[in-house]
């Protein structure tokens, strides 16, 4: 397997598995517990890690630049309906109105 992605914060590893679930991908979550049990690792290998099989590599990577690329920030709410709406939607889906 190989690994694709680590980071110091469970949460943006577990992001980045949704993304890859979201492509199709799966992935083994590694280190989930370790932290804070460092002993005398390099703290980078304590860190929490996302492995794939190793013919995945190349569009986990892809999946995951997409996703980066992506706008992100909160949800916003539609003035015209309500509606709340995900930061990567520049109008609304349900009345097709232009916020932001
Ligand atoms: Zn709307």
């Amino acid at each position: 397997m190989k690994r694709i992605f680590r980071a110091a914060s469970l949460l943006q590893v577990a992001h980045a598995r949704n993304v890859l679930i979201a492509a199709g991908i799966e992935s083994e979550l590694r280190n989930q517990y370790l932290a804070g049990a460092m002993g005398d690792l390099p703290m980078m290998e304590t860190w929490p890690q996302l492995y794939v099989q190793d013919e995945d590599e190349l569009p986990a990577l892809r999946a995951l630049a997409r996703a980066e690329a992506a706008p992100s920030g909160p949800p916003w709410t539609c003035s015209e309906c309500g509606e709340v709406l995900e930061p990567q939607f520049t109008s609304c889906w349900r009345c097709g109105a232009i916020d932001h």
